[in-house]
């Protein structure tokens, strides 16, 4: 396994953009990596797009990316409010956001979506990041659900375990709408985590996980 560190992107202050279909996505699936990012490297640009919302998810959403990026020193967080389940069938708005996104932004950075992820949200949401970003590390995140759709990532960020635990109590404590579902708890969000570590070999055995599917050698 080779180590990779994200400080050799250049001079300028590491610019990621975070994509998530729901409100809660994006801290489900790469909120841990966030937090230990913008503590190593405050001066991290976060560019957060969420887009479907309902007006108390929204608010939620609001809270939750307020909590993860409170360290950042230059935010832009968007959320949007398409339908939840119906992206596919408005894709072409979607593919405009996406438009208006490439002419506005230029991140180190993507994170987005599986694209095996069964959710059809979620899938278009990939399709649209590979679609627009043509030249970009694009790192997929992962989200545990019912479907059970859970691969191989290859590509593992390790995490302290305070900073694992620091993401689950951030999602209880924005998301507190979802309390009701049984999947929404600690051990889930800790679980994968944890054996996220044990495939990455991480240090401190918790680790969150990515597919990245393009690597370029420099072999000079
Ligand atoms: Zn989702």
């Amino acid at each position: 396994m080779m180590n990779l560190r994200l400080t050799d992107l250049g001079k300028r202050p590491l610019q990621i953009l975070c994509l998530g279909a729901h409100s809660d996505d994006i801290e489900i699936g790469c909120g841990g990596t966030i937090l230990h990012l913008i503590e190593s490297q405050p001066s991290t640009h976060v560019d957060w797009v969420v887009f479907s919302s309902s007006t108390p998810r929204r608010r939620e959403a609001l809270r939750s990316a307020g909590l993860f990026l409170k360290g950042t020193k230059s935010r832009n967080i968007t959320v949007r409010s398409y339908r939840d389940g119906f992206f596919p069938y408005v894709g072409m708005k979607i593919k405009e956001e996406f438009e208006r996104l490439k002419r506005r932004i230029n991140p180190g950075l993507v994170f987005t979506h599986y694209r095996h992820d069964l959710h059809q949200d979620h899938r278009l949401l990939n399709e649209l990041t590979w679609n627009t970003f043509r030249d970009h590390l694009i790192l997929e995140y992962e989200i545990p659900k019912y479907d059970g759709d859970l691969g191989s990532p290859n590509v593992f960020s390790p995490l302290k375990a305070s900073t694992c635990q620091k993401k689950a109590a951030f999602l209880q404590e924005a998301f507190r709408t979802q309390a009701s579902k049984p999947w929404f708890s600690n051990e889930t969000f800790l679980a994968l985590m944890r054996l996220r570590g044990v495939e990455g070999n991480s240090p401190t055995g918790f680790a969150e996980a990515f597919y990245g599917r393009k690597v370029t050698l420099q072999l000079q």
